[in-house]
């Protein structure tokens, strides 16, 4: 969809009358989400001082505590009367996990997002599918005259981290205007990309050293392959969070087109992250295994016997490699 004006006028027409909003990420929250939220949050709170606000989100890494007012991020789901309840980023109710409950319980709800396959949940559905980020639709909402130096910080926070450091194809002309525009507010651009997207910790270069090991190479080399099994994180101390980047790494890959990285979450629970280069729609094969995500990069949590799981989705990938052959 566009973001014109009569849709910005619907969703600040809705804060402006409301006294109790609740905010919302993604389960697993991303540098997309917890810069979408933190930056909803602190404009809310500058723009309409008056409102109560109640940001909530999952724990969230320690990389991210730079963004202000992270410590106001609420992790226990109790409030139950809220006005207005604005999801950021999830592209169905379920991604809201427990928060869920507060968003049935609202009066009126705003869904913002950037994933093609949005399944429009809200009273007021504002998602481009063209976007590089949830930030970056939030930009667009956003009066610039209010944009502050941290307003900015977490709006760029989340561009980088979606965009793969402004390098995905994701990137358009408009998100380097955008970029632009937020290093004139006098953010330290280097800081934020060294200290949140780039450095890992002993234990993540540990686990993405031994993911790249394991990496395995099918289907004519088209596709490569990891599990993160429970073992090796056992092994290497590490948490889900520790994954993050590894996927964007296995496609670095010479030659190949796409990659899997599987994580095992619980028993018969398995956690799949997909990305491609140039042709295969990852976010085609995500959604018919109830997940979602973007063309380049998707995923979804199936439930199901190790192997069954695997191989159900090694004949989705063999099938959509042999159609893009063709
Ligand atoms: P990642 O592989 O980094 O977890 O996710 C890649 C993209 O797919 C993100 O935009 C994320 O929001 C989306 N995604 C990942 N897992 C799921 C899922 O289980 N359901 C949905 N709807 N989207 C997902
Ligand atoms: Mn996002």
């Amino acid at each position: 969809m566009i973001i014109d004006n009569a849709i910005r006028n619907t969703i600040w027409e809705l804060v402006s009358k409301a006294e109790n909003i609740g905010l919302a990420g993604h389960v697993r929250p991303d540098g997309d989400c917890i810069g979408a939220c933190l930056a909803m949050y602190n404009y809310i709170r500058k723009v309409y001082p008056d409102k109560k606000v109640y940001p909530y989100l999952e724990p969230v890494g320690d990389i991210f505590l730079f963004l202000k007012n992270s410590d106001r991020l609420i992790s226990s789901y109790d409030k139950n009367d809220l006005d207005l309840f604005i999801s950021l980023d999830c592209s169905s109710k379920d991604r809201l996990g427990d928060a869920a409950a507060l968003f049935d319980n609202a009066s009126s709800t705003i869904v913002i997002d950037h994933h093609v396959t949005n399944t429009s949940f809200g009273d007021i559905n504002c998602f481009d599918g063209d976007r590089s980020s949830t930030c970056e639709v939030l930009f667009e909402l956003f009066d610039e005259s209010y944009i502050d130096k941290h307003i900015a910080e977490c709006l760029y926070t989340g561009i980088i981290h979606d965009t793969g450091v402004l390098k995905y194809s994701n990137t358009s002309k408009r998100t380097l205007e955008i970029t632009g525009k937020l290093i004139d507010k006098k953010i330290d651009f280097t800081k934020i990309i060294d200290e949140s997207f780039y450095e890992k910790t002993y234990t993540q270069n540990r686990l993405l050293g031994r993911c790249l090991v394991e990496s395995r190479l099918m289907f004519e080399d088209m596709l490569v392959f990891s599990e993160a099994t429970e073992e090796i994180m056992n092994e290497y101390g590490a948490v889900d969070a520790d994954l993050d980047g590894i996927v964007s790494s296995l496609l670095l890959t010479k030659g190949v087109e796409c990659a899997i990285l599987v994580h095992q979450m619980g028993p018969n629970e398995y956690k799949m992250s997909f990305r491609s280069k140039k042709y295969l729609d990852v976010s085609k094969i995500a959604f018919s295994l109830g997940g979602g995500g973007h063309v380049r990069a998707a995923g979804c949590t199936v439930v199901g016997e190790h192997d069954e799981v695997l191989n159900k989705v090694f004949d989705m990938f063999r099938s959509e490699l042999d159609n893009i052959r063709e």
